[in-house]
């Protein structure tokens, strides 16, 4: 039977109470949560929008500055090591897509992340946390029949985690064809910067023995690798003849004692440095590393660290389709109180200042308007910290509530 030939029709919605006035319209609202602009623009750092509202939110949630800003910390490192570095060099994607840009100023992302992470270098007592999801070390059984692991070319930047690894690869590191990224919108971004077959990264980890992981090349990607295969309990050994960092110990603007400190962090984790090539791999070399490149480079090596362990512990790759991107003419810049950019994140009350002029785009930050705009009654407050209840059966459909929605939370479906 042919499908696709007629469009599916809305059904109504069968109330239990009449709307005053009856139906409007056929659709209802329906909480729908997206992806941020910043993190579809940022493969690296994930979650911005969460780390930004925990921070402004962090009376709401009843949680001390403290506490938000520690939170703020875990969710950055827990994807990125190198917080400080990137707070200072990352030509920062994110900035340029954020909606606030168009009415006094993007939010100061890579300031705040700078702030974090220097914070983060002076309270000692922070340091990376494993994954929830991830039990301390590799199950005790042996380590599969894995000599090689090698990604598939760049091609997106979930690809390693979409398709898997190729698990015996050739020589020249190619393996199935990859598929756009997950998080970005069209084009790739890791097509538009070349970072296709020419790309001459080539992501291997050589599993050394059980539990143990070989990484070679100490830049950010190989740094990147070593430092979530530590997160996940595996002693690792990252081979490089040259000195850690690759080509960010070349960049003006970038102290050497900041690299310095975040590649520390790393070894802390039980990383060892070893200054010599890898015997018999190639991988992680990136001799063309751009700063264009650096969370793309940081993304590769979280990657493919998250796909070894996966396919260590007999786990098929993690699949992961991120909610669409918010579209911008959803966000109601004008709603938003006129708040200015913070150039530089000097204290928490910047800090808090800044996360504060966050849109919160994509989710439900508790503004309020839906239950105010809507006439038939149909948000009920819910205690502090939770959005409104939708008692849909009251609704008739006049598509005031995703109208006034700032943030582009409420679709009409
Ligand atoms: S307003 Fe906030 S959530 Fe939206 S793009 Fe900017 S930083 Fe990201
Ligand atoms: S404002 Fe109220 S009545 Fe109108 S669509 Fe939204 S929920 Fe339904
Ligand atoms: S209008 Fe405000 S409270 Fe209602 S869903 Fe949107 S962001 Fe949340």
């Amino acid at each position: 039977m042919m499908t696709g030939l007629f469009k599916p029709v809305k059904k109504p919605v069968i109330r239990h109470l009449s709307a005053p006035g009856g139906d409007i319209g056929p659709y209802r609202p329906q909480y729908s949560a997206k992806t941020a602009p910043c993190t579809a623009a940022c493969p690296s750092v994930g979650d911005i929008r969460g780390w930004l509202t925990a921070v402004a939110d962090a009376e709401a949630n009843l949680r001390t500055p403290e506490q938000a800003l520690r939170s703020a910390w875990e969710k950055i490192s827990a994807r990125n090591p190198f917080p400080s570095v990137c707070g200072r060099v990352c030509p920062a994607d994110c900035e340029q897509v954020c909606p606030r840009e168009a009415k006094d100023g993007a939010v100061a992302i890579r300031a705040f992340e700078r702030y974090i992470g220097d914070l983060a270098l002076e309270l000692a007592p922070i340091s990376h946390t494993p994954p929830a999801d991830v039990a301390q070390g590799v199950p005790s059984g042996p380590v599969p029949a894995v000599s090689r692991l090698v990604s598939t070319p760049f091609r997106g930047c979930d690809t390693v985690s979409k398709t898997g690894v190729g698990m015996s690869a050739d020589a020249a590191g190619t393996g199935p064809e990859g598929t756009p990224c997950a998080t970005s919108p069209q084009p790739n971004p890791c097509e538009k910067w070349g970072l296709g077959l020419a790309h001459g990264l080539t992501p291997a980890v050589q599993a050394a023995g059980r539990r143990e992981a070989a990484v070679s090349g100490a830049g950010p990607a190989g740094l990147s690798c070593a430092c979530q295969l530590a997160r996940r309990g595996w002693r690792v050994t990252v081979f490089d003849a040259a000195e850690p960092g690759g080509f960010l110990r070349a960049l003006p603007g970038l102290p050497a004692e900041i690299l310095d400190r975040e590649i520390a962090r790393i070894t802390a984790l039980g990383v060892t440095l070893r200054p010599e090539p890898a015997p018999g791999v190639v991988a992680f070399t990136d001799p063309g590393g751009t700063l264009a490149k650096l969370p793309h480079l940081i993304a590769e090596g979280r990657i493919a660290a998250e796909a070894f362990d996966n396919a260590a512990r007999g786990l098929a790759p993690e699949k992961r389709d991120a909610p669409p991107r918010v579209a911008p003419d959803r966000i109601k810049t004008s709603w938003y109180v006129e708040a200015p950019r913070h150039e530089e994140i000097r204290n928490e009350s910047d800090a808090v200042a800044e996360a504060r002029r966050c849109f919160a785009c994509g989710t439900c930050m508790g503004c309020g308007n839906c239950w105010m705009y809507c006439s038939n009654g149909c948000f009920e407050k819910t205690p502090k910290g939770n959005r409104f209840k939708l008692k849909i059966e009251l609704c008739h459909g006049c598509s005031r509530c995703a109208e006034e929605c700032p943030s582009g939370y409420i679709d009409m479906l």
